[in-house]
């Protein structure tokens, strides 16, 4: 990894504080100093003790499931951000986990199904904004199939709805992310 260098791009401000992830830091967190510096928006730097902390993009990978007629499978969102709006299954990386994994975890935590043929569609940059904290995300997407929708069943506490949609008849604002936004235009100008 190369030193903490400047970057071109703007930083993900949080709309809540203004704050990135990396502001949010006041003093060092290995020597306790108050002479962090912020370095080209992606690190914090300790003048002090050199400890150095980097903040690159978390990634998330969602499933894209459509059934015989072409309709989409959406989560109608539980929670912020983005409540009531559709997304897709999906989630976080964790630990040592593949993008392929996290998106056939993540549809059985949400919707009760086992998506088969994971397949790499697309990936986008997103702001996800938590408690607060405005975290940079690149988001991934891939397709994937069910033999069926049988058992379909929304997570208790963070799904409000499931629903298939036809993705060509949903206003652009009722997307959840910017990121969706793009995968599904790029979708619709494919297939
Ligand atoms: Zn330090």
């Amino acid at each position: 990894m190369k030193a903490c260098e400047s970057s071109s791009r703007p930083l993900p401000l949080c709309p809540v504080s203004k704050k990135s992830v990396p502001e949010h830091f006041r003093f060092c967190p290995s020597c306790g100093s108050e002479k962090l510096a912020l370095r080209g928006g992606k690190c914090v730097e300790c003048p002090d003790c050199s400890f150095t902390l980097y903040f690159n993009p978390t990634c998330s990978a969602g499933a894209l499931i459509f059934d015989q007629q072409g309709k989409l499978l959406v989560v109608e969102r539980a929670n912020e951000p983005s409540k009531g709006k559709y997304g897709i299954p999906g989630g976080f990386t964790d630990p040592g986990e593949r993008l392929e994994e996290v998106a056939v975890r993540e549809t059985k935590e949400e919707t009760n199904l086992d998506i088969h043929s994971v397949k790499f569609f697309a990936s986008f940059p997103n702001v996800y904004t938590y408690r607060e904290v405005s975290y940079a995300v690149t988001d991934t997407y891939f397709l994937a199939k069910v033999d069926s929708f049988e058992g379909l069943e929304a997570e208790e506490g963070e799904v409000a709805g499931l629903h298939r949609v036809d993705p060509k008849e949903v206003p652009q604002d009722q997307w959840a992310f910017d990121s969706l936004r793009n995968a599904i235009a790029k979708y619709l100008a494919e297939y």
